[in-house]
């Protein structure tokens, strides 16, 4: 018997949510990111899942690009960091892929190429972690011009588009509009998916859904189905031993959750190890037999415990979720002070997907 701990991924969920950024990047398109392993649900099935649906992938790097095409997918693919050495310009071109270059490095990697690839620029309108600063633009495109290296767009990122109430993203919006209107014939990207959520905001010729195709929220103040996206994986295990701890009895590494009064305790065959966050403390949620509970004490690396009071007559054998169809995993998330995007990229190896639909 395989250890019962998989991340179960719902394939048509999956779908759904790319048809909802879809519909709101109209007149637009919408180019599917996969990258960090298709968050978390196998890059492989994810852009094979999505493949009639969506016209174009984007991906962090060219190992994640090349999975793709492994995967037998032709689509164009956009390379959100570029590449990281020269020889992967060619690479580019041979497998049809558009590198985003964000520094002079990258450009000077383009010289010596009798072919170069198609690409793409990104412009630094105020999240200061990469790109060309606008008024560089100028240059820069004729520059391109002279080594004949075509320009497909200009992309850019947004830094607070999770905040309805931050003004900064249309500042750097306005930036954007500003630095292309000289430029015309350039396809412009702006949107990540906090910014399909946002009233007025401009998606312009390509968005980028990442975060909401998994079905997690990408915003402050709502969860993923309040917005209505679909969860897309569900994180199960079993519980493996049940017993009653007395009063003044304690469980788990550090004893850190200690009984009051007899409490009927679970334990679950799922821990760091799996990637379930450490960081979950006592009151985290989670579900048995389709009843709330919540966990108690320190996570450990390949079990955690959970009070089961709420379902005193649970058995080992019976099916816990973590996060998934019953269990938001946003409210995980926040229960584990971080954000649904690092717990769906750390579901570790260890955990088999199994895809459904
Ligand atoms: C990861 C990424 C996205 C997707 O962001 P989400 O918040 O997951 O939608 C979009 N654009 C760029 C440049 C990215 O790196």
């Amino acid at each position: 018997m395989p250890r019962p701990t998989q991340a179960i991924i719902d394939l048509e969920a999956l779908r759904f949510n790319y048809g909802l950024a879809r519909d709101r990047a109209v007149p637009g398109q919408a180019m599917a990111v996969v990258k960090a392993d298709g968050y978390g649900h196998g890059i492989a099935r994810v852009a094979q899942a999505l493949a009639s649906d969506a016209p174009c992938y984007a991906v962090a790097c060219l190992e994640e690009a090349l999975a793709i095409r492994k995967a037998g997918l032709a689509h164009p693919i956009v390379l959100l960091e570029g590449v990281h050495a020269e020889k992967d310009m060619s690479v580019c071109l041979e497998q049809s892929l558009e590198p985003v270059l964000h520094s002079d490095m990258q450009l000077s990697w383009l010289r010596g190429i009798a072919t170069p690839p198609v690409v793409w620029l990104k412009l630094n309108t105020g999240m200061n972690r990469l790109g060309f600063e606008p008024r560089d633009l100028p240059a820069l495109m004729a520059r391109l011009d002279q080594q004949e290296v075509r320009v497909r767009g200009l992309m850019t990122h947004f830094a607070c588009a999770d905040d309805l109430a931050d003004p900064f993203t249309q500042v750097q919006t306005a930036v954007l509009e500003k630095a292309a209107e000289a430029f015309p014939g350039l396809l412009l990207s702006v949107g990540n998916s906090a910014a399909h959520f946002r009233p007025e905001q401009p998606l312009f010729h390509w968005s980028r859904p990442g975060i909401m195709l998994y079905g997690a929220t990408p915003m402050l103040d709502a969860s993923g189905p309040e917005l209505g996206l679909k969860p897309v994986m569900s994180l199960v295990s079993e519980l493996i031993s049940v017993r009653t701890l007395e009063p003044g009895m304690t469980v788990g590494y550090g004893a850190t959750w200690q009984a009051e009064i007899p409490t009927p305790m679970g334990i679950v065959a799922i821990g760091y190890g799996d990637g379930y966050p450490r960081h979950a403390g006592t009151g985290t949620p989670a579900v048995v037999n389709g009843t709330r509970v919540r966990l108690i004490g320190r996570v450990s690396m390949d079990m955690l415990a959970v009070d089961l009071s709420s379902v005193p007559d649970a058995q080992p054998g019976d099916p816990v979720e973590l996060w998934g169809g019953q269990l938001g995993i946003d409210e995980v998330a926040a229960s584990a002070g971080t954000i649904a995007y690092d717990l769906l990229t750390g579901v570790t190896p260890r955990v088999p997907r199994v895809y459904v639909n």
